[in-house]
């Protein structure tokens, strides 16, 4: 039994265990009757639902055990495949021209995710009629307690300025990625210029990268009933309200993120760009798409990531330790087709017309936002209320169109990381193909 299972590829098993987790979550909230459960919290006693109840203390705790054990990877991962990867290089200087190649193709791609998101906000108008006033106090209350000041261009220069880490062991601690990634460049550097006295370091970082794939690995044998837990959490406490409130936005932005997907990085990209076939590229990260569907964090996704474009795709570490941890940072693709979609869709809603200079504002913000964004639920909602300010709406205003959304955001933040994970490892396919890092063989290997 246990071996037939295993026989099965993960990627089905996960697509098995999504696919389960959705219809035991609808089955508990519409199909079973399930008693109202109270529970005291703080001085008072709630009722809640018994869908909710089992949902959000039985089957969420399941979920956040997984999550748990994949965060717990990043890290080591990423130090560890970063050092051994630029070691592997052999010359310091491709470093320049891959980050380059990097960071031309991640900004190419988020321009034409910005593009479509506006262009279908347009054309479906999701925001038309819709009574945002409904938004609940306790939605609102959320949303101002988490509401971060927007940032300004000095809030930009230290960000920067905070990739160098002062203390690299407190970088690593505190999981400040683009500053391990700062890091482990410069240590792969220094190993690669210290040359024989460096071999036994060398070594280490190649053999302790090998290690955490490997526990990587041993983790992913769970993600099946991770992702069953999670999607079952997600449809017994939200249900599908979603189809009643916020139809056409949810529409929007499934329909933007697959034609993002297929267009963008299956046609242009992996098909076009690269001549690559399409069904090879979709079967190697079906994996890392099933986490970033239900756990909706890029961050979370990205051990997951790098074992998929390792392993599946054969990318050479160098490339897939360097590109992807810096895409689960700054690429954000689904985000930011979602950013111009709220931007309209509080627009419509709230009856502000959009000039072509605001479009052109929208564009640009909704570009910098989703660099900023890190790769966490939600993140991306909390976000718009820039781009929501700058189509002319008041914060108090804005502050009401987020709430709306927020009870519902899972929902499409599921669909926005999905995308923004897929975005990262085409980049990373076409970056090592270019680099001479990618194993066709293993790539076409049926
Ligand atoms: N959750 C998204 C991610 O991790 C970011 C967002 O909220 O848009 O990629």
């Amino acid at each position: 039994m246990i071996s037939r299972w295993h026989s099965v590829a993960l990627w089905k098993r996960v697509l098995l265990g999504l696919a389960l987790g959705f219809g035991i979550g609808l089955a508990l909230r519409y199909v079973l009757p399930l008693p109202a459960v109270v529970v005291t919290e703080g001085a008072g006693h709630l009722e809640i639902p018994g869908a909710e109840y089992i949902g959000q203390y039985w089957i969420y705790p399941i979920g956040q055990t997984f999550v748990r054990l994949i965060k717990m990877l990043i890290v080591p991962l990423v130090f560890t495949t970063l050092v051994s990867g630029v070691t592997a290089m052999g010359d310091p200087k491709r470093l320049g021209i891959l980050g380059l190649k990097t960071l031309g193709l991640y900004i190419a791609t988020t321009f034409f995710a910005v593009v479509l998101g506006l262009t279908m906000g347009t054309i479906v108008s999701p925001g038309k009629g819709v009574d945002y006033q409904s938004a609940s106090s306790a939605s609102t209350d959320a949303i101002e307690s988490q509401m971060e000041p927007t940032s300004t261009s000095a809030g930009l220069a230290r960000r920067l300025i905070e990739i160098i880490p002062e203390n690299p062991v407190q970088s690593l601690a505190d999981g400040e990625i683009l500053a391990i990634i700062f890091f482990s460049i410069l240590v792969g550097i220094a190993i690669l210029l210290a040359g024989d006295a460096a071999e036994p370091v060398r070594v280490f970082f190649d053999s302790a990268s090998a290690v955490v794939l490997k526990l990587t690995s041993l983790v992913m044998e769970l993600a099946p009933f991770g992702v069953a837990a999670l999607m079952a959490w997600v449809m017994s406490t939200k249900g599908v309200g979603i189809l009643t409130s916020l139809l056409w936005l949810t529409l929007a932005l499934y329909v933007s993120c697959l034609l993002q997907i297929t267009l963008i990085y299956g046609l242009a990209i992996v098909r076009g760009a690269m001549g690559l076939p399409l069904k090879r590229f979709f079967k190697g990260i079906a994996d890392a798409q099933g986490i970033a569907f239900s756990t909706a964090s890029s961050s979370a996704t990205l051990p997951v990531s790098i074992t998929c474009a390792e392993t599946n795709l054969g990318v050479k570490k160098s490339v897939a330790g360097s590109v992807l941890p810096l895409g689960a940072t700054i690429n954000m693709d689904g985000t930011a087709i979602y950013l111009g979609l709220v931007a309209l869709f509080a627009a419509q809603a709230c009856g502000v017309t959009v000039t072509s200079d605001k479009y052109v504002m929208v564009a640009l913000l909704a570009t910098f936002a989703s660099i900023g964004a890190a790769g966490i639920p939600s993140a991306g909602l909390l976000l718009s209320a820039t781009v929501i300010q700058v189509v002319g709406i008041p914060a108090d205003q804005s502050v009401l169109v987020i709430a709306f959304i927020f009870p519902f955001d899972r929902l499409l933040d599921m669909m926005r990381t999905l995308t923004n994970v897929t975005g990262d490892l085409a980049v990373t396919c076409a970056v090592a193909k270019w680099e001479g890092a990618l194993d066709e063989e293993l790539f076409r290997k049926e």
